[in-house]
């Protein structure tokens, strides 16, 4: 009986240290538009990416555009310094520069840089004018990433249906696609074919079981973007896999407690 018990109590303890270890080991932090909350710094810079992976960060985003020449650039909003993403040239938006004094970067330039990194590369489309300019994009993006043989370092997330869609047919079998529209259910992103959902962190707040039910169906989970330490830690407490934050190094002392 003594024996059952003291048994009883290894297991329990052994079960308890292997899911706190889990737990801990389970949620990656992934710096939203690179890590630009530090000094010589700026979002989607060239700087920030590898201040991402000096830190240690699992995965630095950045937002990409197909720009009028068919080349792609990494920024965020639709139009930078009064010029329009889609309209104007990669030789005209290189030249724009950026917080930090670098110039606007394009995905070549970007992707270089991060060959001999290690973190993982997230890549978001961002909505495009037409569904035709989002595959034009896409297929350029999966030729450029084969160039320069970053393949297993990608993971593509993106609001549009469209281009959620497209990266999964277009990407190498098995490169992670989220999408980060927060509408569709565990189960039709895992019918699409997606990794998971990479959604607002409001959306798991509301739907707390889609967590547990992604665990259930093999998918991951990401939220973005988290900044504040109780958002994060409410997260952490429900296993998620990924968390996209402006604060990755906040996000990291939590993490390492
Ligand atoms: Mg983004």
């Amino acid at each position: 009986m003594k024996i059952v018990m003291k048994m009883r109590k290894v297991l329990l303890t052994s079960t308890l240290f292997l899911a706190s270890l889990g737990a801990l080991a389970q949620t990656q932090v992934i710096a939203h538009r690179g890590y630009w909350k530090t000094n010589g710094s700026a979002q989607n810079s060239i700087a920030a990416l590898i201040k991402a992976d000096s830190v240690g960060c699992y995965g630095s985003e950045f937002d990409v555009w197909l720009a009028a020449d068919g080349q792609l650039v990494v920024n965020h909003d639709p139009s930078f310094q009064s010029h329009s993403m889609e309209k104007t040239t990669s030789t005209v938006l290189t030249t724009l520069k950026l917080d930090n004094g670098e110039r606007l970067p394009t995905l070549a330039k970007y992707l270089q840089v991060a060959q001999p990194l290690k973190t993982r590369l997230i890549l978001e489309l961002k909505g495009h004018s037409t569904p035709e300019r989002e595959t034009k994009a896409i297929e350029e993006i999966i030729a450029l990433v084969k160039k320069f043989g970053l393949e297993d370092r990608m993971e593509y997330i993106t609001f549009s249906l469209h281009a959620t869609k497209e990266f999964v047919r277009l990407a190498p079998a098995g490169t992670p696609v989220f999408n980060l529209d927060g509408k569709l259910t565990p189960r039709e992103l895992k019918e699409m074919g997606c990794a998971g959902p990479d959604y607002h962190y409001s959306v798991f707040r509301k739907n707390p079981e889609w967590l547990k039910e992604c665990r259930e169906l093999g998918l991951k989970t990401n939220a973005w973007t988290v900044n504040d330490t109780k958002d994060m830690q409410w997260l952490i407490d429900n296993n998620i896999d990924f968390i996209t934050t402006n604060e990755p190094v906040v996000l990291q002392g939590i993490l390492s407690k």
